[in-house]
C-alpha cells in the first residue's frame, strides 16, 4: 500500500511533533524555555531569524544532490542549483571573495577540505594553541588532524597575552610548516592576517584564516577581511554570522585561480558526502540578513557592549586576559577572586547565566577545570540587550564570583536574571509568532 491509499500512514506523517512524538517535542519545549529564561554568554551561541529557522526545517531536507550547481551526479537539481548559485553569489558580495563554497557541514569540515587540498599526512602545520586560544580543528594531537598531520603551535606572549609576529615568524622559520593557521576561538583581540601572510610568505607556507568567530564583525566591516591575505578562508556560519550549524571557505581574487576547483573536490567527495540542501537554503537567508544595514548596527552594539561588559568587571577587580577586549569576547582570570573556571561556570548556571570555563594562556588547571571563563555577548545583543542590562549583567557576575554568594544574594540575582528576560523576550516575538510553536510544526501542511 502507498502512502496516499493508508489514511492512518497519511495522517501520521502530516501530523505535527507534539502528537506524533510527544517526548521529543516536550525535549525541545523544554529546550525553548531554557533559552528563553537564561542569559546566554557563550561566545559561539547566537539566536537566528525565524527566517533562518524556517528555512533549516523546510523541505530542502528532502532533496539529494552530490556535486556542485551544474555538475549533479542526480536530476531534479534545478531549483537547488538556483539556490545553491544565489547562496555562492551573496558570500562572493558580502567578503569580497572570488570563489566560495557552501557546501562544508561545519568549520571544522571546512578546514579538513583545506588539509586535504595542501597537505599529504605528515605535513606539518602551524596553529593556535588550544590553551592560548586555538581550536580542536587546527591540529589538537586527539584529533584526526593531529593524528594525520604534524601539528606544531603558536602561543601569545607572557607579558601581553598577545600574538607577537616576531616570535610567529622566528617559530615558523624553525618549524617550516607547510600551513599557517591564523584564527581563534578564544582570542579578544584583532588578528592581523597581514602579518601572518608575511609570516606565511617568509617560510614558504599557505596560509589559512579560520574567521569562525569573528566573521559577522568582519561581514559588518569592524575586522579586518583576510580575504586579500589568506590563501583560505574558512568559517562556522553559526556563530557571530548568525546563521544554521554549517560552514563556508571562501577565496579572494589571488588565489581562486588555483585553488577554486581544488578546494570544491575536497569538500566534496573529499571530506563530505551529498549536500545539506536545507543549510545552504538557511545559509542564504543568513547572508541577505547579514548585508542589510540592521546588521551592521547589530554587530556595532554588540562591540559595543562587550566593551561596557569587560570595562565594568574590570572596575569591579576582574582580570581580563590581555587586558581587555577588541571583539565580541572576553576571557576573565579568575585566580583572584579564588574560584576555578567550571566553579564559576556552575556557580553562574545556577543562576541562569550561561558561560563556559576556559583555559587561560599558560594555564596550570586542567582543560576540564580551567582557571577563567569565556564571555560573549553576540546571543544577548540579538535578543536586544543594551548598555542598561549590560551594566546589571556585570554587577549579577560580580555578586556571584567575587565572594561566595548567600542564599539572599543568590535568591535576588536569580530575580534579575528574570526581569532582564522578560524586559527583552526576543526568541519568544521571533518564534511563537501567530501562535505557531516551532516553524517546523508548520511546514507538512496538507494540500487537500
Ligand atoms: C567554532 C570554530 C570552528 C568550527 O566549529 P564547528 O563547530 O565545526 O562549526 C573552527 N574554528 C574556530 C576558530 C572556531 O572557533
Amino acid at each position: 500500500m502507498t502512502l496516499s491509499q493508508d489514511k492512518t500512514q497519511r495522517s501520521n506523517y502530516t501530523s505535527g511533533l507534539s502528537s506524533i512524538d510527544p517526548q521529543v517535542f516536550e525535549i525541545i519545549n523544554r529546550e525553548h524555555q531554557r533559552q528563553k529564561d537564561n542569559i546566554e554568554l557563550i561566545a559561539s551561541a547566537n539566536f537566528v531569524s525565524r527566517a533562518v529557522l524556517e528555512a533549516t526545517g523546510s523541505i530542502l531536507t528532502n532533496k539529494v544532490a552530490e556535486g556542485y550547481p551544474g555538475r549533479r551526479y542526480f536530476s531534479g537539481c534545478e531549483n537547488i542549483d538556483e539556490l545553491e548559485n544565489l547562496a555562492i553569489a551573496r558570500a562572493k558580495e558580502l567578503f569580497g571573495a572570488a570563489h566560495a563554497n557552501l557546501e562544508p557541514y561545519t568549520g571544522s569540515q571546512a578546514n579538513h577540505a583545506v588539509y586535504l587540498t595542501v597537505l599529504k599526512p605528515g605535513d606539518r602545520i602551524l596553529g593556535m594553541d588550544l590553551g592560548h586560544g586555538g581550536h580542536l580543528s587546527h591540529g589538537a594531537k586527539f584529533t584526526m588532524t593531529g593524528k594525520h598531520y604534524d601539528c606544531h603551535f603558536y602561543q601569545v606572549d607572557p607579558d601581553t597575552e598577545c600574538l607577537d609576529y616576531d616570535r610567529i615568524l622566528a617559530q615558523a622559520k624553525d618549524i617550516r610548516p607547510k600551513l599557517i593557521i591564523a584564527g581563534a576561538s578564544s582570542y579578544p583581540r584583532i588578528i592581523d592576517f597581514q602579518r601572518f601572510r608575511e609570516i606565511a610568505d617568509a617560510v614558504g607556507a599557505y596560509l589559512l584564516a579560520d574567521i569562525a568567530h569573528i566573521c559577522g564583525l568582519i561581514a559588518a566591516g569592524l575586522h579586518p577581511n583576510p580575504i586579500n591575505h589568506a590563501h583560505f578562508v574558512t568559517t562556522s556560519t553559526q556563530k557571530t554570522l548568525r546563521g544554521p550549524r554549517s560552514g563556508m571557505i571562501l577565496l579572494g581574487e589571488h588565489s581562486a585561480p588555483e585553488f577554486a576547483r581544488k578546494i570544491d573536490s575536497s569538500v566534496f567527495p573529499g571530506v563530505q558526502g551529498a549536500v545539506h540542501v536545507h543549510a545552504i537554503a538557511a545559509k542564504a537567508v543568513m547572508l541577505f540578513e547579514a548585508m542589510s544595514p540592521s546588521f551592521a548596527a547589530y554587530q556595532r552594539q554588540n562591540l559595543e557592549n562587550c566593551q561596557i561588559l569587560a570595562e565594568d568587571l574590570m572596575e569591579r577587580g576582574f582580570r581580563l586576559v590581555s587586558g581587555g577586549t577588541d571583539n565580541h569576547l572576553m576571557l576573565l582570570d579568575l585566580t583572584q577572586q579564588g574560584i576555578t573556571g567550571k566553579e564559576a561556570e556552575e556557580r553562574l548556571a545556577s543562576v541562569k547565566i550561561t558561560v563556559n570555563k576556559n583555559l587561560l594562556p599558560y594555564d596550570s588547571q586542567k582543560p576540564m577545570v580551567c582557571s577563567g571563563i569565556r564571555v560573549g555577548t553576540s546571543a544577548i545583543t540579538t535578543r536586544g540587550f543594551g548598555s542598561e542590562e549590560i551594566h546589571c549583567i556585570a554587577d549579577l557576575i560580580d555578586k556571584m564570583l567575587s565572594s561566595e554568594p548567600t542564599a539572599d544574594t543568590i535568591a535576588k540575582v536569580r530575580d534579575e536574571v528574570s526581569r532582564l528576560c522578560r524586559l527583552h523576550p526576543h526568541i519568544d516575538s521571533i518564534y511563537d509568532q501567530n501562535g505557531d510553536r516551532f516553524a517546523l510544526e508548520s511546514q507538512y501542511q496538507l494540500q487537500s
